[in-house]
């Protein structure tokens, strides 16, 4: 049986960093909508150009656009046993194209692991997050530092700070989640798919709750 994950939480929670490692674990997929954005950006396709309007501002990008790049993503030969979605969905309207889409290879969303943390700790992961250009890999410059400075550990490339991780940007962002991204909690739990987990805890502690989860 094919298995979807979705990861829920707010930005700045870990959910990039622990889907990476779920997936090194689980074999499945890591399919980011954050990541898929960032790639068109860096080549500046017309739907780079689009998203980057929303994302320098930390608002969403449109549901229409969102979910057709996902869609054609998620229907890519090596999603067929499943993958584990990240950053998607974020609104209700998507949630429900995502149930669409599934259905159409006869799968549903299997489990939904949704990460929390204190506001305080959010702020201060993002604003101290260094971020790989090749693949997206994550740091933190006090919690999770690379072993030499702007270095990635895993592939050598430069580490950056992202534009949407300014400070002004990532109040904005933690604000949308709730106004936006929240409401799929609801969602999920009365689907009875939610499992919470502390995302407050060390790296490794979050990255075994959430494998536990998702054997289940
Ligand atoms: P992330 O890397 O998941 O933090 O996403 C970075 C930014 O990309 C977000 O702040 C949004 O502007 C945009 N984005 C990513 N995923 C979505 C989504 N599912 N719906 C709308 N916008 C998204």
């Amino acid at each position: 049986m094919a298995q979807y994950i979705v990861m829920l939480g707010p930005p700045g929670v870990g959910k990039g960093t622990q889907a990476k490692i779920l997936a090194e674990k689980t074999g499945l997929v890591h399919v980011s909508s954050g990541d898929l954005f960032r790639e068109n950006i860096k080549n500046q396709t017309e739907l780079g150009l689009l998203a980057q309007s929303y994302m320098n501002k930390g608002e969403l990008v449109p549901d229409d656009v969102t979910i057709g790049m996902v869609r054609e993503r998620v229907s890519r030969a090596d999603c067929k046993v499943g993958a584990i979605l990240d950053g998607f969905p974020r609104t209700p309207v998507q949630a429900d194209a995502l149930k669409t889409m599934l259905a159409e290879f006869g799968a549903d969303v299997d489990v939904v692991p949704f990460v929390t943390a204190t506001e305080q700790v959010l702020v201060d992961r993002l604003s101290g997050r260094w971020t790989c250009r090749a693949e997206g890999h994550a740091y933190h410059e006090k919690h999770n530092p690379p072993k030499q400075p702007g270095v990635c550990d895993i592939d050598g490339s430069e580490l950056y700070q992202r534009d949407d991780d300014k400070a002004e940007t990532v109040k904005r962002r933690i604000q949308v989640y709730f106004e936006q991204t929240s409401p799929l909690i609801e969602y999920y739990k009365n689907a009875g798919k939610l499992i919470e987990i502390d995302g407050s805890q060390q790296i490794d502690q979050v990255s075994e709750a959430l494998l536990a989860a998702v054997q289940k």
